[in-house]
């Protein structure tokens, strides 16, 4: 059966149709969350029409929500989401239940069942961003937690003292290791650029760079000693620097844990589904 999944991101709505394991449909349109809250629930509902007949439907969201269906916490898009249920009209506008997944979780269970870590039972998924994501598969199910809201790996605190996260916390991963973190360590406008220079040698740009990927390394290594995964998954927008993060990525985790964790059966990998991860998650998530 074709299995409908919408990733709503604070750019662009995603959507792929999945037929059996494989994407037979994907498209893309912009989020415009500038328009407000029922613009953008309009939008989700026409690409979902648009779809044509799926056998189920999946919502992967940026942030967090509750047991009904509303949201609790959006901060990537503009308007006022907090309260407003999501679930519910988009059931009603499309005729059946509409199943919402943490955007994290969505790549977490996408990348576990049919990316980088297909086959894996143990998986930990990391998605690295602005903000900083992620999510764990445990003997081939997605591990939710309460209320949905275990695999938060940006708000691990990896500094005692550092700088003030939007959470109120203080050093969590997030705010050492996102992308717009990385920008200003190298004074550069974006990420993208960091990467750039890095690739032509700046060595202020690879400095950050490195010092992300030491911070990425502290969370996976703290990770990996509690949950011994068989694969690590590193994705989203500062995966893109590519072997630039991972190679100093898994020195750290090394030289942190290398001689307790099984390191030599524990493989650190990029993921392959790209920018469709979220929504395949949510089309896998609905069925
Ligand atoms: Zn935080």
């Amino acid at each position: 059966m074709r299995r409908l999944g919408l990733d709503l991101g604070g750019t662009n709505i995603k959507r792929v149709v999945l037929d059996g394991d494989d994407i037979v449909e994907r498209d893309s349109e912009p989020t415009r969350s500038d328009e407000g809250v029922a613009a953008v629930l309009d939008r989700l509902a026409g690409l979902a029409r648009e779809a044509g007949p799926v056998s189920s439907v999946g919502v992967a969201l940026p942030g967090l929500f509750d047991t009904d269906g509303r949201a609790v916490l959006l901060p990537n898009l503009h308007g006022d989401w907090v309260g407003r249920p999501i679930a519910e009209p988009l059931a009603d506008a499309l005729d059946r239940p509409v199943r919402l997944i943490n955007d994290g979780h969505a790549f977490a269970l996408a990348e576990a069942r049919i990316g980088a870590a297909r086959g894996a039972e143990d998986v930990l998924c990391v998605v690295c961003g602005t903000g900083i994501g992620g999510g764990l598969v445990i003997g081939g199910r997605l591990h939710l937690g309460v209320e949905d809201r275990a695999g938060e790996v940006g708000h691990h605190t990896v500094v005692e003292d550092g700088p003030l996260c939007g959470c109120g916390n203080r050093g969590c991963l997030e705010t050492l290791a996102g992308a717009r973190a990385i920008a200003s360590a190298a004074r550069q406008p974006s990420f993208d650029e960091v990467v750039v220079s890095a690739r032509r040698g700046d060595e202020r740009a690879r400095e950050a760079i490195r010092r992300a990927a030491a911070y990425i390394g502290i969370a996976i290594a703290n990770l990996t000693i509690f949950i011994a995964p068989k694969r690590i998954v590193v994705g989203g927008g500062v995966a893109e620097a590519g072997e630039l993060l991972l190679d100093p990525l898994r020195a750290e985790v090394e030289r942190r844990v290398g001689r307790v964790a099984p390191l030599h059966a524990i493989d650190i990998v990029p993921a392959t589904l790209g920018a469709d991860a979220g929504a395949v998650g949510a089309a896998l998530a609905a069925s």
